[in-house]
């Protein structure tokens, strides 16, 4: 169990993170849930999200594409010991027409708010004498697809980065962790199912079936539940000595 254990979720109001902070709290962990709103629907998802596992759970506003409200999540969490850095944005355009404002979005949301809430949160984990940091990367930290420039840099530079702290937490009791999902159903993958269409000059269906789930060999969604359960099992006893790796979970993308 899971029980005492308090887990920082950035970008938990809706898709993967909000899959994982219900598993993290149907485990028993007190779940601090993140958003860069601060509407009353936040607060509400909290307050159902306590009532149905029985645990604290709390919604906190920071903008993780701002470096000061990432650490300042970690802050007013007052413990993190694990967090999953999981905030995330998208944008499908050429290379060369691609706005430099979705660029800087992308790095900063994407990969810079992994550096910052870490940095944060590593002292507290080392004061607790245990933690875990699992990034939501992608099949997209591992290759490639066209027209997702700032993704897939923004992606690779996380998976980069989980090695990186794996070794600098090496010989502590701390592990971080990249879980790298496949297509999910989510808002996120729903909003660039229109602009593909355009690309790809094909109908909404003929987009899910020929582009998004052609990389899935397994020709399914991979679903939050799963994700969730993934983030479950990297904080278990048995995933003690698993540290600077990717765990797929893409039906088969990456064996391709
Ligand atoms: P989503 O759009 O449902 O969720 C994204 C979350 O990030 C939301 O809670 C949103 O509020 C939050 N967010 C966005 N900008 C933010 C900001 N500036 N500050 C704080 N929070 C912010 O999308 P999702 O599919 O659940 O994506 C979650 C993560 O999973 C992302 O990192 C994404 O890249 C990754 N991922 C998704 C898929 C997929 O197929 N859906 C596949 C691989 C990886």
């Amino acid at each position: 169990s899971l029980k005492g254990k308090t887990a920082v979720i950035t970008g938990s109001n809706s898709g993967i993170g909000l899959g994982v902070a219900r598993e993290l709290a149907r485990a028993g962990a007190s779940v601090v849930l993140n958003s860069f709103t601060n509407a009353p629907e936040d607060h509400q998802l909290a307050e159902d999200m306590a009532r149905e596992f029985g645990v604290p759970v709390r919604y906190i506003q920071a903008d993780m594409s701002k470096g000061d409200d990432c650490r300042a999540l970690i802050e007013k969490a007052g413990a993190c010991d694990i967090l999953v850095n999981n905030a995330g944005i998208q944008h499908v355009a050429p290379l060369d027409e691609f706005p430099v404002e979705k660029w800087d979005a992308i790095i900063a949301i994407n990969m810079s708010s992994t550096f910052h809430c870490t940095a944060a949160a590593l002292p507290m984990m080392r004061t607790a004498g245990w933690g875990r940091v699992i990034n939501i990367a992608s099949a997209h930290g591992l290759t490639a697809s066209p027209y997702k420039s700032a993704y897939v840099a923004a992606k690779h530079g996380v998976v980069g980065m989980t090695k990186v702290v794996a070794l600098e937490t090496a010989k502590e009791p701390i592990t971080c962790n990249a879980i790298c999902p496949g297509y999910v159903r989510t808002p996120l993958v729903e909003a660039q199912i229109p602009d593909t269409a355009k690309k790809y000059d094909m109908t909404e269906d003929e987009v899910i079936e020929k582009v998004i789930l052609d990389r899935q060999p397994s020709k399914e969604f991979a679903t939050v539940e799963q994700l969730g359960g993934t983030a479950v099992f990297l904080c278990s006893d048995a995933a003690e000595q698993i540290t600077g790796t990717t765990i797929s979970v893409d039906g088969g993308w990456t064996a391709l």
